[in-house]
C-alpha cells in the first residue's frame, strides 16, 4: 500500500508548498519586501526564521523546539515578521500531527491580519487553516479557506503567497473533482510565476501542475512539466526540492506502468531527504518503497523498507504511516506463506483505519485484505473480511441513504411547508377576498334597501301629492266649473251655462207620453220681480241681495232636482222643466207666483215680501211645421212676461198654442205679442197671483 493514496498526494504537493527552499525564500523575500525597511531586530529575526522555514519544511521535529524560542521575540516584531512566524509556527505543527493546534494558529494569524488590516497576514492565516483543515478531514472547509485566501492574496503584493495560494485553490477545486477550473487556476499560479521570473515559484506551481495533470490522467502533460521543473531546479540545487520533483516522478511512473523508473524517482528521493533530514518525506518515501517492492513480490525488501518507514514514522507521530506500512509488511509475511504474521501485521494496520473517519480509506483496505488473504489460502479469513467490507459498505451505503433520504425529507419538508405557507396564503388570498366581497355586497344590499326604502317613501310622498294635487285640482276643477257655470249669489245655474246645454243637448226632441196618455212636454218660465228696484231703494242692495236669495231657493222647493233654474238677469230667473203633463204647465205657473209671494224677508227689522212676474211656454213651440228654436222661444216667453208685466203684475202669462199660423209670421208675434194674441193667432193662459183672483184666465 502507497503512503497516501491518490487522494493524499494532493496534501504531499502542498507540504512541498509549505517552505520554499532556503535561497528561493530569500529570493521571495527580497522580490515581495516593498514595505519599509525591517528594524534591526526583526531583519535578525527573519534570517532566523527564514533558515528555519528551510528546516521546518523538511525537518519539522527539528525547527519546531528553535521555533519556540523564538515565540516571544517574534509575537512582539513588527507585522510582517510576526506574520510569518504564525505561518511557519503553525506549518511546522502540522508537519508533526499537531492539527489542532495549527488551526488555533491559523486563526490567531487570521484575526490579527483583520485587526491589522493586512490583507497578507490575513490570506497567510486562512491557507494556514485551509491546510489544517485538511488534514482535519473537513474538506469544505479547506477549500472555502484556500479560495478566500486567494481573493486576499491577490490584493496583496507578496507574489510567492500569490502563487502559493491560486495553487492551493487549484487544488481544492481538485478536489471536488471539478477539473476546468482546477486547471485554469493552476497555470495562473504557472503564469504569475513565470511573469515575475521567479524560478522558484515557478518550480513549486510546475511540479503541482504535473501532479494535477497526473490525477486528470493526462500523464504526457504531467511529465512535460515536471520536465521543465526539473531543469529549472538543477540550477537552484536544492536537495529538498529535488526530492519533491522525484517523489512526483515515482507518482507518474507508477500510474504509467514504469515500475522500475518509479522505484529508480523514490530511491533518489529518499536519498535527497535523508541528505536534509526531511523526515515526514523520508517516511512517505519508506513506505512508498515497500509498497513498491511489494508488488515486484520482493517481500524481503517489503518489510525491511516497512520496518524503516515505521521507525520513521512513530519518530514524528505519524500513525497513519505507521499503518499503511504494517499493511504492506503483513501483506508480505502473507506472501512469503507466513499467514498468521501476516495476519498480525495486516490487523494491526487496519486498526488505524478502523479508527479513523475515513471509512471509504477503510473499505479500499478490507479489500485489499480479502484478496491477499484469498490469495494466502486463508478463505475463511478472506470471507470474514469480505463479509467485514460488506458490511462497511452497507453502511456507508446506508449512511449514504440516510443522508439522501434526509436530505430529501428536508426538501419535501421544505417543499411542503413552501407549498402550505402558500397555499395558506392563498386561502387566506380568496377567503378575505370572499369576505370582502361579502362585505362589498351587504353594503350593497344595504344601499339599495336604503335607496329602495327612501325611494318608496319619496315616491309615497309623491304619489301622495300627487293625489292631493289631484282631489285639489278636482276641487278646483269642480269649483272652477261651478264658478264657471254658477251664479255665485244664489247658487243658481248661469245664463251661459243654460246656453251650453241648450246648444249641446236639448236640440229639438220629441217627448213621449206619460202612463195616463197625457202628453209629456218640457217647458219654460221666466220670472222677474216686480218693482224690484224699490227694494233696493228702500232697503239697501244687501236687502236686495238676500231677497234674490230667498227666492232661488224658493225655486229649488217649488220644483225639482231635475228641472235646471237659471239665474237669468240681475233680478230675473228662468227655470226649464224639461218633463211634465201639458195640462200641468199653468199649475206649475201658478204655484211659483204663490209660493214667492208667500216668502217673507226679515231684513234689519223689516218684512219684506215680494211678487213677481212670469211669462211661459211649453217647449218645444211648434207654431207651423217645424218646432222653435230654443232662442226663440225664449224670446217669446219673454214677451210674455212683458205682457204680464204691462198688465198689472204679480201673474203668469204663458203661450198655449198657435192658431191660423199661415196667415202671420213668428217675426210678427214676436213684435207684438198682445196684437197676435187678440188676433187669435196665438193662444195665451193667464194665471194671476194671491192678491189677485185665483185660477188662469183664459183671454182673448
Ligand atoms: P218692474 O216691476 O218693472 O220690474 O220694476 P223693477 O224695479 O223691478 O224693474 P227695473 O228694471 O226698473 O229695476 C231692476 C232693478 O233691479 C235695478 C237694479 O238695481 C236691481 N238689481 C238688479 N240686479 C240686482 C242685484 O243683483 N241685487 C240687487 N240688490 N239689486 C239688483
Ligand atoms: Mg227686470
Ligand atoms: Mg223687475
Amino acid at each position: 500500500m502507497l503512503a497516501g493514496s491518490t487522494k493524499r498526494s494532493p496534501r504531499a504537493v502542498r507540504r512541498l508548498l509549505l517552505a520554499p527552499l532556503c535561497l528561493a525564500g530569500a529570493l521571495a523575500w527580497a522580490q515581495t519586501t516593498t514595505a519599509p525597511a525591517p528594524s534591526r531586530l526583526d531583519s535578525r529575526l527573519d534570517s532566523r526564521l527564514e533558515h528555519l522555514r528551510e528546516v521546518g519544511r523538511f525537518a519539522p521535529a527539528k525547527a519546531l523546539p528553535e521555533l519556540r524560542e523564538l515565540e516571544a521575540q517574534a509575537r512582539a516584531a513588527g507585522l510582517r515578521t510576526k506574520t510569518d512566524f504564525l505561518f511557519q509556527f503553525g506549518l511546522a505543527k502540522l508537519s508533526i500531527g499537531l492539527k489542532q493546534e495549527a488551526y488555533a494558529l491559523g486563526e490567531e494569524l487570521y484575526a490579527y491580519g483583520r485587526a491589522q488590516k493586512d490583507n497578507r497576514a490575513m490570506a497567510k492565516g486562512l491557507l494556514a487553516k485551509s491546510y489544517s483543515t485538511y488534514d482535519l478531514n473537513r474538506l469544505a472547509d479547506s477549500h472555502r479557506y484556500a479560495w478566500e485566501a486567494e481573493r486576499l492574496a491577490d490584493l496583496s503584493t507578496d507574489v510567492p503567497l500569490q502563487v502559493t495560494s491560486a495553487i492551493a485553490s487549484a487544488q481544492s477545486h481538485g478536489e471536488e473533482g471539478n477539473f476546468p477550473p482546477a486547471l485554469a487556476k493552476m497555470q495562473e499560479a504557472v503564469a504569475i510565476a513565470r511573469r515575475h521570473n521567479d524560478p522558484v515559484t515557478l518550480v513549486i506551481a510546475l511540479d503541482s501542475l504535473a501532479n494535477l495533470y497526473s490525477q486528470m490522467k493526462e500523464y504526457d502533460r504531467g511529465f512535460e512539466a515536471l520536465d521543465e521543473a526539473f531543469k529549472l531546479a538543477e540550477k537552484s540545487a536544492s536537495p529538498g526540492r529535488q526530492a519533491t520533483l522525484k517523489s512526483t516522478e515515482f507518482i507518474l511512473a507508477s500510474s504509467t506502468n514504469q515500475p522500475q523508473r518509479g522505484l529508480r524517482a523514490l530511491l533518489a528521493a529518499l536519498a535527497l531527504q535523508r541528505q536534509i533530514d526531511a523526515d515526514s518525506d523520508i517516511v512517505y518515501s519508506l513506505v512508498n518503497l515497500s509498497d513498491s517492492y511489494l508488488k515486484e513480490h520482493n517481500y524481503s525488501r517489503t518489510i525491511d523498507y516497512g520496518n524503516q518507514a515505521i521507525e520513521a514514522a512513530r519518530r514524528i507521530n505519524d500513525e497513519s504511516s505507521v499503518a499503511t506500512a504494517r499493511i504492506n509488511i503483513g501483506q508480505a509475511y502473507m506472501g512469503m506463506g507466513r499467514l498468521a504474521e501476516g495476519k498480525r501485521n495486516f490487523e494491526a494496520g487496519l486498526k488505524h483505519y478502523e479508527e479513523s473517519e475515513n471509512k471509504p480509506e477503510l473499505q479500499g483496505v478490507l479489500i485489499e485484505y480479502g484478496a491477499v488473504l484469498e490469495r494466502a489460502g486463508d478463505l475463511q479469513g478472506a470471507v470474514k473480511a469480505y463479509h467485514r467490507e460488506r458490511a462497511l459498505s452497507n453502511e456507508l451505503f446506508e449512511k449514504q441513504r440516510q443522508k439522501a433520504i434526509w436530505e430529501l425529507q428536508e426538501k419535501y419538508e421544505t417543499d411542503k411547508k413552501q407549498r402550505q405557507i402558500e397555499l395558506l396564503s392563498r386561502e387566506n388570498l380568496v377567503k378575505s377576498t370572499e369576505i370582502d366581497n361579502r362585505r362589498l355586497q351587504q353594503r350593497v344590499w344595504w344601499l339599495l334597501a336604503l335607496v329602495f326604502a327612501l325611494s318608496s317613501i319619496v315616491v309615497t310622498l309623491l304619489y301622495r301629492k300627487v293625489r292631493q294635487a289631484n282631489a285639489q285640482l278636482e276641487v278646483k276643477n269642480l269649483e272652477l266649473k261651478q264658478q264657471s257655470s254658477r251664479d255665485p249669489l244664489t247658487a243658481l245655474y248661469n245664463r251661459r251655462h243654460f246656453q251650453e246645454f241648450m246648444r249641446t243637448h236639448m236640440q229639438v226632441e220629441k217627448r213621449g207620453s206619460g202612463t195616463s196618455g197625457e202628453e209629456i212636454v218640457g217647458a219654460l218660465f221666466l220670472l222677474d220681480i216686480d218693482h224690484f228696484k224699490k227694494v233696493n231703494d228702500t232697503y239697501g242692495h244687501a236687502a236686495g241681495d238676500l231677497v234674490l236669495k230667498m227666492i232661488a231657493e224658493n225655486l229649488r222647493e217649488i220644483l225639482r232636482e231635475t228641472d235646471m233654474i237659471v239665474r237669468w238677469g240681475g233680478e230675473e230667473f228662468l227655470a226649464f222643466l224639461p218633463a211634465i203633463p201639458r195640462s200641468g204647465v199653468e199649475e206649475i205657473a201658478r204655484r211659483l207666483l204663490v209660493g214667492i209671494t208667500a216668502q217673507t224677508i226679515h231684513y234689519q227689522g223689516h218684512a219684506i215680501t215680494v211678487n213677481v212676474s212670469i211669462g211661459f211656454a211649453p217647449f218645444p213651440l211648434s207654431p207651423g211645421e217645424h218646432p222653435l228654436p230654443w232662442e226663440r222661444a225664449v224670446n217669446l216667453v219673454d214677451m210674455a212676461l212683458y205682457l204680464a208685466k204691462a198688465h198689472g203684475r204679480n201673474r203668469a202669462y204663458g203661450v198655449r198654442g198657435f192658431a191660423n199660423f199661415a196667415q202671420t209670421s213668428m217675426e210678427d208675434i214676436e213684435q207684438d205679442l198682445e196684437r197676435a194674441w187678440r188676433s187669435g193667432f196665438v193662444d195665451l193662459s193667464i194665471v194671476l197671483g194671491s192678491n189677485h183672483e185665483a185660477g188662469a184666465e183664459a183671454a182673448h
